[in-house]
C-alpha cells in the first residue's frame, strides 16, 4: 500500500481504499452545515469525490487507526474525526495515526446506513466488500490498534453511549475499552468471544484476526447530529489516542 505525500499539507500522506465509494459530502446538509471549512478540511472533502481516502500523520511508535463513517448516517463521529485531524495537523506525534473519516463518502452523501444496500458492519468478513478492503489495509499496514467510531439512537442497538470490546482471542481489546470507558464515562459492553453475536463487524473481524479493536458509540438521532454528540465522540477518540501516550 503506497501513500502519497500531500503537496499542500506538510507531513500528511494519503491513499485510497476504494474508488467505488466516492461521494460529495457537501450534499449532506446535516453534516456539511456543521463542518468548519479549513483549507485542510476542504482538501479532505475534495478527496472524497474520488473514493474512500485514508490519511496518515506521524511516522513512529504505534500504528493506530481512527475510523468513522462505517454507517454513513451516523454523523457525529465523522464530524469529530475531521476535527481531530485538524487538531493534530502540524503537531509532532509520537505515534503514527491513520484516519478514515468517511469510510463510504457515498453513504454519507446520501445520509444512509448502508453502502449499495450492504451494511459495512456486517460484511467485513466478506472478501473485497468495502469494509473488507479496510480490513485488508489494516493488515497490510500492520496497524496495531483500531478504533471504530459510531453513533446510536434511542431504541436502537445499543441505544446508549458505549464501548464494545471482546476478551478473546485479542484481550487488548478489552483492556483498551476499559481505559476509554473509565476516562470518558461510556458504558462498557464486552463479549467473551469476538463476533459471537453476529458476523462481519469491523471491530470483531479485527479482533478475530489479531488486531485489537474497539467500537465506540455516542448517542444521537440517525442522520443528524444530536446535541453534545460530536463533543462526546471527539472525547472518545482522544481517549483512544491517549491510551497510547499522546
Ligand atoms: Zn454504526
Amino acid at each position: 500500500m503506497d501513500f502519497d505525500r500531500v503537496d499542500d499539507f506538510e507531513n500528511v500522506e494519503m491513499t485510497y481504499v476504494s474508488f467505488l465509494s466516492r461521494g460529495y459530502i457537501s450534499k449532506n446538509k446535516h453534516i456539511f452545515d456543521r463542518i468548519k471549512l479549513t483549507s485542510f478540511t476542504k482538501f479532505i472533502l475534495k478527496s472524497c469525490i474520488y473514493g474512500t481516502p485514508v490519511f496518515k500523520m506521524g511516522n513512529s511508535g504505534k500504528k493506530l487507526l481512527v475510523l468513522s463513517g462505517i454507517h454513513g448516517n451516523e454523523l457525529p463521529p465523522q464530524l469529530a474525526n475531521l476535527e481531530l485531524m485538524n487538531e493534530l495537523y502540524g503537531k509532532k506525534l509520537n505515534n503514527t495515526v491513520y484516519f478514515i473519516p468517511f469510510a463510504s463518502p457515498k453513504s454519507t452523501m446520501n445520509n444512509e446506513r448502508s453502502f449499495n444496500d450492504v451494511d459495512l458492519n456486517r460484511s467485513a468478513h466478506i472478501t473485497n466488500s468495502l469494509s473488507n478492503k479496510i480490513i485488508q489495509l489494516i493488515e497490510e499496514l500492520k496497524i496495531d490498534f483500531v478504533g471504530d467510531f459510531h453513533s446510536t439512537a434511542y431504541n436502537s442497538n445499543p441505544g446508549f453511549e458505549a464501548v464494545f470490546s471482546s476478551k478473546n482471542p485479542t484481550p487488548e481489546s478489552f483492556l483498551m475499552a476499559n481505559y476509554v470507558s473509565d476516562s470518558v464515562g461510556s458504558e462498557i459492553i464486552t463479549y467473551d468471544i469476538a463476533g459471537s453475536l453476529y458476523r462481519g463487524a469491523v471491530e470483531d473481524v479485527c479482533n478475530l484476526r489479531g488486531t485489537p479493536a474497539i467500537t465506540c458509540e455516542v448517542l444521537s438521532p440517525f442522520a443528524s447530529i444530536g446535541k453534545g454528540s460530536f463533543e462526546r465522540s471527539l472525547k472518545q477518540m482522544k481517549s483512544f489516542l491517549t491510551y497510547f501516550g499522546f
